[in-house]
């Protein structure tokens, strides 16, 4: 079946092909539709025998499959980078025990950063490790690496890392894919008691790292001789054959090795147009960058006097070069991150790595040279010239219009008034909070500190006081332990969870709170309130964040509290419902005070200048955008004039519904 599919969907179809039976994930742009393609595929009825789930978090979840791997089934673990640091513990751990059913961890990594903390590189974790990594340059090679690693785990007893970013996560290529796929069997005797083996202890794990090192060196050799993962390093020479002529290499990884393809193109086209030659030049991907294929690069860089790295996030690449240089006595220099000529951080782009690959090749003052002699002589220059891009308008990240966490922020805000406080953030769309008007986020740091950072200040700074905003799935992930802790050793602290029935960032997935699996079946949700009253936190209050009033009742009740104390804020994301009607503003009773603009910064409401009426004069007056309006009411409730209106309702003698 042939089928036009985003690279994580291809790699959900590649790890089904390769019979897994058990998926587990915690969700994390650019990761997320990894999971979702295999719940889809299984509900559909077309992924038979595979078990499909959202872990509580990226440690249960790589837990649990490892579990599964040692009763001898196939395994799947996504999460993005930073995930990996949440189940880094296991991961450690379980490389030295060994797996016994393949082990494969889709590891997306996000250069830029795009929706992350941290410009992170897997593959380096990969080495800190010792876990092999393979770096896919497209959406066809993850399809075919997410593939072979399942094999590669079982025949060398260890975890194998993927590891794509956001381009080729989300890139859409056709695929053959097949129509019905059966995971694996288990085999027969399942989990087979051998504590020699499955129980890591010092001794065991002093043992396993001689493994560990012998597997890594037999790898490296493989990467390097056999198929497919010779070819995952492919390399070849520009011009044509000149293989041999060639001084100059570049080597470059990932979704930056098909950039570089392109680019090394493009720079072929430009110096043919210019009447220049191009200088032969020897072009190799690094598809398997841990354990470093040394052979395939000892071949690729006999007689080579210059090496150019691209690459993405850390300078992993480079260093395997200056080192390999090094141990090999090679008369190559490397020229990369490290001697600024490659860009330290960001993505890469076409334009940019072939511009870099003309000042190597010592082609930029020739072809700027012949393009003014072309001028000059009235010819066309078309095409020896790189357009300059387009710069886009900054478009700055806000909450959504009719979002019931802009009403939670307001109401902590006017709960504490001039109360001296700090306001811990966490991840998720929430971190958004920190925006003006709103401007309710002092701090940010990584899944769950929040809640435990607010403790560090309750100790450190008491005289003032320690809030946490925390989501109802990060809630589940990461924020249990740090309110045992808060109960525990009876810190001050009020926590304001943000409870809108899902994982609203990385699009809407189910979590233990909504009792929602990806298997189908509803269990009985997770109660909030059940979990903070488990944990020692006992003065909880609930409001809807889109009642303002009530909503400042319940904070100002927490906050006064002294110990550990929570508000629920119960209203669901709007992504999950069907939007009220837009609300209107009343031109005959709008002051244009802005107040409904400057106190929540919703998207829906702007300010028309030239707008006149009998209480704004020349002022101007708000203006709702009806196709952003959610009709949540906020504004209604915020506006001090009643200038804004909700609909009436047909019942109510209106026109509209
Ligand atoms: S009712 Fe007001 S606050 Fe709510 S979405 Fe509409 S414009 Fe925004
Ligand atoms: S709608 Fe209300 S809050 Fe907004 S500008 Fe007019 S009077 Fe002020």
């Amino acid at each position: 079946m042939k089928k036009l599919l985003m690279g994580n969907e291809a790699m959900a179809h590649a790890a089904l092909e390769a019979g897994v039976r058990v998926v587990a994930g915690y969700p994390g742009t650019p990761s997320s539709e990894i999971v979702e393609t295999v719940a889809r595929l299984h509900a559909a009825g077309s992924a038979k025998g595979v078990h499909v789930e959202w872990s509580t978090n990226e440690k249960v979840a790589l837990e649990l499959l490892f579990g599964a791997s040692l009763a001898g089934a196939r395994g799947l673990f996504t999460c993005k980078q930073m995930g990996l640091n949440v189940a880094s513990d296991a991961l450690m751990s379980l490389n030295y025990v060994s797996v016994r059913g393949g082990l494969v961890l889709v590891v997306a990594d996000d250069p830029g950063p795009i929706s992350s903390q941290t410009e992170q590189d897997t593959r380096r974790f990969a080495a800190f490790a010792k876990v092999p990594v393979l770096d896919p340059a497209t959406p066809e090679q993850a399809f075919d690496m997410v593939k072979v690693a399942f094999d590669l785990s079982e025949r060398f007893h260890t975890p194998v890392i993927v590891r794509p970013t956001t381009r080729v996560d989300h890139a859409s290529a056709f695929f053959e894919v097949a129509e019905q796929t059966e995971a694996l069997p288990v085999p027969d005797e399942g989990f087979e008691r051998d504590v020699s083996k499955w129980v890591i202890f010092p001794r065991r794990a002093f043992q396993a790292h001689g493994e560990i090192n012998e597997r890594l060196r037999a790898m490296a050799g493989a990467f390097s001789q056999e198929e497919p993962f010779a070819s995952f390093n492919e390399s070849f020479a520009m011009p044509q054959g000149q293989f041999d002529a060639a001084t100059f290499g570049i080597v470059a990884g990932g979704i930056s090795a098909a950039y570089a393809r392109e680019a090394l193109r493009m720079v072929a086209q430009r110096a043919e147009q210019a009447g220049l030659a191009l200088p032969a030049c020897r072009f190799m991907q690094v598809g398997t960058p841990y354990p470093f294929p040394h052979e395939a690069m000892a071949r690729f860089s006999v007689g080579l006097s210059d090496v150019l790295v691209i690459e993405e996030l850390d300078y992993v690449l480079e260093d395997e070069l200056v080192k390999f240089a090094g141990r090999t006595h090679a008369a190559f220099n490397v020229h990369g991150k490290l001697t600024g000529d490659a860009r330290d951080r960001g993505e890469n782009d076409v334009d940019d790595i072939a511009a870099r690959i003309e000042r190597f090749l010592g082609l930029s003052g020739r072809l700027r040279l012949r393009r003014r002699e072309m001028i000059e002589r009235g010819e066309v220059v078309q095409g020896i010239e790189y357009p300059e891009a387009d710069s886009l308008p900054v478009r700055p990240p806000v909450l959504c219009p009719g979002c019931p966490h802009r009403g939670s922020f307001y109401a902590v805000k006017q709960a504490l008034r001039k109360t001296p406080a700090v306001l811990c953030g966490d991840i998720g769309c929430y971190t958004l909070g920190n925006a003006q008007p709103l401007d309710a986020v002092d701090t940010c740091l990584c899944m769950g500190a929040g809640v435990t950072m607010a403790q560090g200040f309750s100790v450190a700074d008491p005289d003032k006081k320690a809030v946490a905003f925390i989501g109802d799935s990060t809630f589940f992930a990461s924020g249990m332990t740090g309110l045992a802790n808060a109960a525990y050793n009876g810190h001050d602290i009020t926590v304001m969870v943000l409870d809108n029935a899902t994982t609203a960032m990385t699009g809407s997935q189910p979590h233990p709170g909504t009792g929602q699996t990806l298997m189908g079946p509803k269990n009985e949700p997770l109660s909030i309130e059940g979990v903070l009253a488990a944990n020692g936190f006992l003065h909880v209050y609930h409001a809807n964040p889109l009642d303002k009033d009530a909503s400042i009742v319940a904070a100002k009740a927490a906050i006064a509290f002294e110990g550990p104390s929570a508000v629920i804020f119960e209203s669901p994301c709007i992504q999950l419902i069907t939007p009220d009607a837009p609300v209107s503003v009343d031109a005959q009773k709008c002051t244009g005070c802005k107040k409904c603009i400057t106190e929540i910064g919703c998207p829906g409401i702007s300010f028309d200048p030239h707008a006149a009426g009998p209480n704004s004069g020349s002022r101007g007056q708000a203006v709702i955008d009806t196709a952003l309006c959610n009709g949540c009411d906020l504004c209604v409730q915020v506006c001090p004039f009643k200038a804004i209106e909700c609909p009436v309702s047909p019942e109510e003698g209106g026109q509209d519904a």
